[in-house]
């Protein structure tokens, strides 16, 4: 099966309302295009240098996503154009996304990032981690940001039980936050969870947003 056809495959198992983020790292352009021309416009990224390089060159309505580890001294060459930034895990970070963004006359949507599964990571909130970010003076104080959800990754195992506790507690993350917390906004709406892998057990857990990638466009190799 080739691109087009993976994508209307996986478009066609999604509730109208979940957003599909094609995971293009790795891949060249031509892939992209193929995903594009049956109407994806949404594109994930892990490399600064990569995204950069193709927003430049392919057409100006790909919402580009950010979906890896971003170091803060690289913010200032996405914010001109990034679309939403899913790994935000500290203050440190929404706070030069907050500046690079009133640079460019634009507020930028990020996702909270919880560790949500068993493996060891450095990255990722525990929740009173996040609530101590959102009871800072310094993040209230933010203009150019917008909390639009929260975002995880599952464990990586067969244990499809784990997997869906995992997804379960993200959502229920979620909950009490837009309960505490956004209350009242609107954009506090997403949940990005699952990817190849995992994503029918996170759509069964109140995944908004997947973020796919080998099962479209193949397995990637690292060079
Ligand atoms: C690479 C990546 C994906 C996509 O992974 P696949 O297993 O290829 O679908 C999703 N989310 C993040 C954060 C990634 O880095």
């Amino acid at each position: 099966m080739g691109i087009a056809e993976k994508i209307l495959e996986i478009r066609s198992k999604l509730p109208s309302d979940v957003k599909l983020v094609a995971v293009s790292k790795t891949k060249p352009n031509s892939d992209i295009m193929e995903a594009y021309n049956v109407g994806q416009r949404i594109f994930g990224e892990n490399k600064v240098q990569d995204l950069t390089a193709k927003y430049e060159v392919l057409p100006k309505d790909i919402q580009w996503h950010f979906i890896g580890h971003l170091q803060t001294n690289k913010v200032k060459y996405i914010a001109p154009f990034v679309s939403l930034i899913h790994a935000v895990d500290s203050l440190k970070l929404l706070k030069m996304i907050n500046k690079e963004a009133e640079k460019n006359n634009r507020v930028i949507a990020c996702l909270l990032q919880f560790h949500i599964a068993e493996e060891e990571s450095k990255f990722g909130l525990s929740m009173a981690k996040c609530e101590e970010i959102l009871k800072n003076p310094e993040f209230k104080a933010l203009k150019n940001v917008q909390i639009a959800g929260v975002m995880g990754m599952a464990t990586y195992t067969d244990n499809i039980e784990q997997i869906k506790g995992e997804f379960k507690t993200l959502d229920s993350f979620f909950k009490s936050l837009k309960t505490k917390y956004f209350n009242e906004d609107q954009a506090f709406c997403e949940r990005s969870m699952g990817m190849s892998s995992d994503y029918e057990i996170a759509l069964e857990q109140g995944s908004t947003m997947v973020r796919i990638g080998s099962t479209i466009f193949g397995e990637r190799v690292y060079h």
